[in-house]
């Protein structure tokens, strides 16, 4: 008994509330708690059941759960909410049944009331749980050390800064070394320990190395906690991640260092374009330190170059957040202006606002002299300095769609200088050079300012003419131009006698391309030299194909003696006075594959260009030759007369040449008569002379061929070693009705008579033409009215059938 009350003055003295009902749920006990907590004194309890303290569905409820404890005698151990005074409170009720010898007799009840304790435990874990979010948020983690135990807490943000989880990591000091950076470890021991040793706490800032191999930022704080005998018995501190904003910080310093040691200038402006600060290579492209230029505008550098318009349109571009580039002249402190390559760029912040300006410049002064000096490389002819082949198609080119646009013409000159080659030649490179420049000059002054003249090479010039009222004004040009290279130039002490065949072009009559245009230029210029030289041609689209057919011809002269494509016709030279056919005129045929037969009008000023003449000549001179020895085999001694064109004469193996062919024949060389055109003599008389002397001396016969044409002189005829005098067909053709010609021919003939020459007349076609010239005592006599010209076997027929 004495037992049981002390048992119930400790359960009386319990806050908990505890009962014990009946297995009919009638109380048996409640502690003092229990009843104040229904309201009642503990005697009044005992008997009475729920239903006297509580509404009937609770009363109900605690009814139901006495009997399930009874009858499955099992322990109810919940939490609930209840009403108590009005107010829901949380209450931990624990009910179990009390057995005597092994049957259920009771339910003893304990509950109490855990309403504060939830809360406080919620409101810890929220505490916990901001906190959390908090370090999370600001990156700072934090830590304690207890250094009695060697126990190191570290908080979920700590963690996440050191990349690990917390299973991973040893919490132990020694194991938090392992995660810092290894240049910095002894640092961070030597710092925690010191503090330790004089007890105050301290800052650090270090690298750490993740569990990813990144290296990160920190920073440390730590205070120490003391005990009673001041001895450090735990250690608290803070990890700050400030990797980001050490990333961002060098950053900026890279960043700063590139504007300091950057080799551009550069000039920061806020957003009313105010300098704000410069760079080094600014200060020294300028000339301004920058004290002297911050707080000024940039437009102090103007150098008054450019226009109010050019400035608007650089700002316009600007505030409409592009980004203006080009070149720009400004003028430093000191005056001196200057070419910059200019960068302007706005700069907008995080909310897009425009804070600054920048600019980027460089001095391009020195870069644009080297430009030019490449440029003119490129684009001048080194000796005449005049632009090139590359800068005139590009003037050209660049000329076409603006003539196209304002509809106008524009012209294109090619010159090129007749003689170049021998004067080159035979005076020399250095003449030949310094008369290019005079050439050029003298073209220069009749050009006006705006017109083009280019070099092509060699002695090629080009001339490009815009703005000309009328295409007359071209030609007058062109004349001119003709003209005073009629005059000699004096070149280094020398007269030097020239000429120029100019060939012109209409843009875009004939040609819309300069490729077009230039080819149709040379096409004239190569009529004209064609027709004599010494003059100027417009293009006409005629020229083309005369052009064309020249190309096929010079292409296909290549082969024609290798092909055998030649032949020799023989016209017969008849002298009327014993009606006796005396000689034959040898004139080569060539029969084409493609083209079919080509008169020699058609070729040989062709092969003579091309130099092909000369071993044309000889494969003539050998066919004719030969054909003669077999003539005078047959007991028929005529002579032989053989073209030779002064291409030829000029090549100095010609006489060897020709008498080693003689010699492989069995014919005196009386009997073959050279024909050299009088033109041809007269362009170079000193030298065809002393050729045709020697040629004389070898014992050929030589005749002037086209007489009449070439205006010769009687003191050079007298000169000439020349037998006979060949009257040109020209004025043969009208002698009956033309007074003039009949009179030409009677002089020749007297004077031929008077120097004991002997003469002869070409292109007799008509009984006419020949009764005539008999008249004037011109007896020896070629035409068609005897023969044309005849191949071979035909001429033999004709010789028997004139003979007969
Ligand atoms: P050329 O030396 O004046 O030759 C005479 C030309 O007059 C020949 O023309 C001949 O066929 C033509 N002819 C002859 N009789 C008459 C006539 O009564 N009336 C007319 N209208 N013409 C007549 P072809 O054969 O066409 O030769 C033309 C020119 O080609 C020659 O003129 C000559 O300068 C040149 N040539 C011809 N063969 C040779 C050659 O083997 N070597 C060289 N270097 N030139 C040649
Ligand atoms: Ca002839
Ligand atoms: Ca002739």
């Amino acid at each position: 008994m004495k037992r049981f009350i002390s048992e119930e003055i400790i359960l009386n003295s319990l806050e908990q509330n505890i009962f014990i009902k009946d297995i009919n749920s009638v109380y048996l006990f409640a502690n003092d708690a229990y009843a104040s907590l229904v309201h009642q004194e503990v005697n009044s309890i005992i008997g009475k059941s729920d239903y006297d303290f509580f509404p009937k569905d609770i009363a109900d409820k605690y009814r139901k759960d006495d009997r399930f404890i009874i009858e499955n005698e099992e322990v109810i151990d919940i939490k609930e909410s209840i009403l108590v005074d009005n107010e829901y409170r949380k209450i931990k009720t624990i009910k179990k049944p009390l057995y005597e010898d092994g049957k259920v007799i009771a339910v003893l009840g304990i509950f109490w009331d855990v309403t504060e304790s939830e809360k406080e435990q919620e409101s810890l874990k929220k505490l916990e749980y901001g906190l959390n979010k908090a370090q999370e948020l600001a990156n700072i983690g934090h830590w304690e050390l207890d250094l009695l135990e060697n126990k190191l807490f570290w908080s979920d943000e700590v963690y996440r800064i050191f990349g690990l989880e917390p299973q991973e990591f040893g919490a132990t000091y020694e194991a938090f070394l392992e995660y810092i950076h290894p240049d910095d470890k002894d640092l961070v021991n030597k710092v925690y320990t010191e503090s330790v040793k004089i007890k105050q706490g301290y800052n650090v800032t270090h690298r750490i190395i993740r569990k990813n191999g990144e290296i990160g930022f920190v920073e440390e704080r730590c205070v120490h906690e003391l005990d009673k005998e001041n001895n450090v018995i735990r250690s608290i501190g803070t990890v700050h991640d400030i990797t980001e904003r050490k990333k961002a910080e060098n950053e900026l310093s890279l960043a700063y260092n590139v504007f300091a040691k950057m080799h551009d200038g550069i000039i920061i402006t806020d957003a009313q374009q105010n300098i704000i600060s410069v760079n080094e290579a600014f200060t020294k492209i300028s000339g301004y330190q920058a004290d002297e230029i911050i707080g000024k505008r940039p437009s102090v550098l103007s150098s008054g170059w450019h226009d109010e318009q050019f400035y608007k349109g650089v700002w316009e571009k600007v505030n409409n957040r592009a980004q203006w580039e080009g070149e720009i002249v400004d003028r430093k402190k000191n005056g001196e202006t200057y070419i910059a390559e200019l960068k302007i760029l706005p700069i907008f912040n995080n909310d897009d606002i425009l804070t600054n300006y920048i600019a980027i410049t460089s001095d391009i002064s020195r870069k644009k002299e080297q430009e030019k000096l490449i440029h003119n490389l490129a684009y001048f002819d080194s000796l005449t300095d005049l632009p090139n082949k590359i800068l005139f198609e590009e003037r050209v080119t660049s000329r076409i769609p603006v003539m196209k646009r304002i509809d106008k013409k524009m012209a294109i000159m090619f010159i090129d200088i007749d003689n170049f080659k021998n004067i080159n030649d035979t005076l020399g490179h250095s003449i030949g050079d310094h008369f290019l420049i005079e050439v050029s000059k003298r073209i220069k002054k009749i050009l006006r300012e705006q017109d083009t003249l280019a070099r092509l090479g060699g002695d090629e010039f080009t001339i490009l003419i815009e703005n000309f009222e009328s295409i007359d004004k071209v030609a007058y040009i062109a004349q001119k131009i003709v003209q005073v290279f009629k005059e000699p130039l004096q070149i280094e002490g020398q007269t030097i006698f020239s000429g120029v065949s100019l060939g012109i072009s209409v843009y875009p009559d004939d040609g819309t391309t300069y490729y077009e245009l230039i080819k149709a230029a040379d096409m004239a210029m190569y009529q004209v030299k064609d027709f004599g030289k010494r003059n100027y041609k417009f293009y006409t689209p005629s020229m083309n194909e005369s052009i064309v057919k020249r190309m096929n011809i010079e292409n296909n002269l290549h082969n024609a003696i290798k092909n055998k494509e030649f032949f020799l016709e023989y016209q017969p030279k008849v002298d009327t006075k014993n009606n006796n056919v005396y000689g034959m005129e040898a004139l080569i045929r060539w029969e084409q594959p493609q083209e079919g037969l080509i008169r020699p009008d058609e070729f040989i000023s062709i092969a003579e260009d091309t130099g092909q003449i000369y071993d044309i000549g000889l494969w003539v001179f050998e066919q004719a030759v030969s054909d003669l020895t077999e003539f005078h085999k047959a007991g028929k001694k005529l002579i032989v007369s053989i073209n030779i064109s002064s291409k030829q004469l000029e090549n100095i193996k010609f006489s060897d040449d020709i008498c080693e062919i003689v010699n492989k024949f069995d014919i005196e060389k009386k009997y073959i008569d050279l024909e050299i055109t009088e033109s041809h003599i007269m362009n170079n008389i000193e030298e065809a002379l002393s050729i045709l002397d020697n040629l004389h001396n070898l014992g050929f016969k030589i005749s002037i061929d086209d007489f009449g044409t070439g205006y010769s002189s009687l003191s050079y005829l007298k000169k000439l070693p020349a037998q006979t005098i060949k009257i040109d067909r020209s004025f043969v053709l009208d002698i009956e009705k033309d007074e003039d010609d009949r009179s030409i021919v009677a002089s020749i003939i007297a004077m031929t008579n008077a120097l004991g020459k002997d003469v002869i007349a070409e292109g007799s076609e008509t009984q006419g033409h020949v009764d005539t010239l008999k008249s004037l005592e011109c007896y020896k006599i070629q035409g068609y009215f005897f023969s044309k010209p005849l191949r071979i076997k035909a001429f033999s027929e004709y010789l028997k059938a004139f003979s007969a």
